[in-house]
């Protein structure tokens, strides 16, 4: 099986400040790295790592090279990504001394999507195979339409929350996965409540107090703990679970399952600073699992 992934490939700035700034203020870092990141790139990492066959549906800019020798050194097959004439994308990520972020993104080659590539790419899709979605790029429904019509599975991370385009994804999601805030964001849009969100699958991810996969048809929810950990970076944490988690169902884990090898994975990301690069190795991931039985 493959694991197929549409989104976002951006250079990620980290600056590591005391406090996350206020309005009109303006604090000095004490420190600045670059890396790897955009949600779709960090999800196509952690399905990578995790261990399954990922493909990366995405576009470039011209200066984009070193994203993509970043995503095959990590295992992600590349050869989905187009190119544009706008810049890659890029984000500023301030993170705090406890670990809280603040981040600003600005799209450029990842609002540049083909259809054509798009098509092409899911031409090699499987009955089965998954298809991840988050909010980054453009021709979200376009592309979440095409693998449908595959009989793949679609799980759509409306993240970061757009309120016309969740609903427009709804009819074509398999599992829509939220945070928090995004789950309130989703159900006042709506205007019903969180688990009455019209979707055969909810996952919610809750930070260090875990996760909860609902399945609206069969009434069941599986909730997992989240592993202890000390958090200094939670930047990518969402997408680190994701990725792992959908490689955990492709490789045919339960539900239950694929949701600790994620939140497994997770716990050990936001103990690390940075997002892509800081995403553990399935070695570290299937330690800390034994280590709880
Ligand atoms: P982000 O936007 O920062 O990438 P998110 O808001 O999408 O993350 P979260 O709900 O914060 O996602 O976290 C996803 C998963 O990561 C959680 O369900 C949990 O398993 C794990 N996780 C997050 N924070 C912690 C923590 N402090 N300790 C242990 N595990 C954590």
């Amino acid at each position: 099986m493959t694991v197929y992934c549409f989104g976002s490939i951006n250079l990620d700035h980290f600056y590591s400040v005391t406090h996350l700034p206020t309005p009109g203020e303006t604090i000095g870092a004490s420190a600045h790295h670059t890396g790897l990141g955009g949600k779709g790139a960090n999800q196509s990492v952690a399905a990578a790592l995790a261990g399954s066959h990922v493909r990366h549906i995405g576009t470039v800019g011209p200066e984009g090279n070193w994203a993509l020798e970043r995503l095959q050194a990590f295992g992600v097959d590349t050869q989905f990504v187009g190119r544009s004439d706008k810049a890659t994308g890029h984000a500023v990520i301030v993170v705090d001394e406890a670990g809280e972020n603040a981040i600003v993104t600005f799209g450029g080659a990842n609002h540049e999507q083909s259809l054509t590539l798009l098509n092409s790419a899911l031409d090699h899709g499987k009955p089965g195979d998954i298809l991840l979605i988050q909010n980054e790029a453009n021709l979200h429904e376009a592309a979440a339409r095409a693998a449908k019509q595959r009989d793949m599975v679609v799980v759509y991370s409306a993240a970061p929350f757009k309120p016309g385009l969740a609903e427009a994804m709804l009819p074509v999601t398999d599992i829509l996965v939220v945070n928090e805030v995004e789950a309130v964001q989703f159900s006042g849009a709506l205007g019903v409540e969180v688990t009455g969100i019209p979707v055969h699958h909810l996952l919610i991810t809750k930070g260090a107090a875990g996760v909860d996969w609902i399945d609206r048809y069969s009434g069941k929810t599986v909730s997992i703990p989240a592993f202890s950990a000390k958090p200094v970076d939670t930047t990518g944490a969402g997408d680190c679970f994701l990725g792992y988690t959908a490689s955990g169902l492709d490789q045919g884990m339960t539900r239950e399952n694929a949701m600790r090898f994620g939140a497994a994975a997770a716990a050990i990301k936001v103990t690390r600073r940075g997002t892509a690069d800081a995403f553990p190795a399935r070695d570290e991931v299937d330690a800390l699992l034994a280590s709880h039985p």
